[in-house]
């Protein structure tokens, strides 16, 4: 269990992108730029300059009502290609644990 926020995004961010784009010449000069970046300070217009775009940056979308959120959980495997992985908003956590209170405590 895992807690996103714009902090957390821009921090993994910074620290995945080199591995995982570096080697690509065309995207290499992102990962200097990035590199560059205060990750405690740096905003996600920061980023989205550097990139070119917001797809990095911008708040992720709850896989269960499907609205972005400042703020999410990260539950389930950890997150990797086909990983059984979901991101959940503060009110679908508020949603589920209420159906579990509700049907526990008959
Ligand atoms: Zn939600």
């Amino acid at each position: 269990m895992k807690l996103i926020t714009e902090r957390s995004q821009i921090r993994d961010l910074v620290a995945a992108w080199g591995k995982a784009y570096g080697r690509n010449p065309n995207v290499n000069k992102f990962a200097k730029s990035l590199s560059m970046l205060d990750p405690e300070t740096a905003t996600a217009a920061d980023v989205a300059a550097i990139i070119g775009s917001d797809a990095w940056s911008r708040p992720e979308k709850c896989h269960e009502c499907g609205l972005p959120a400042n703020i999410l959980i990260l539950v389930g495997e950890e997150l990797d290609y086909e990983s059984s992985t979901a991101r959940l908003c503060l009110p679908c956590l508020e949603k589920a644990l209420a159906l579990m209170v509700i049907n526990t405590a008959l």
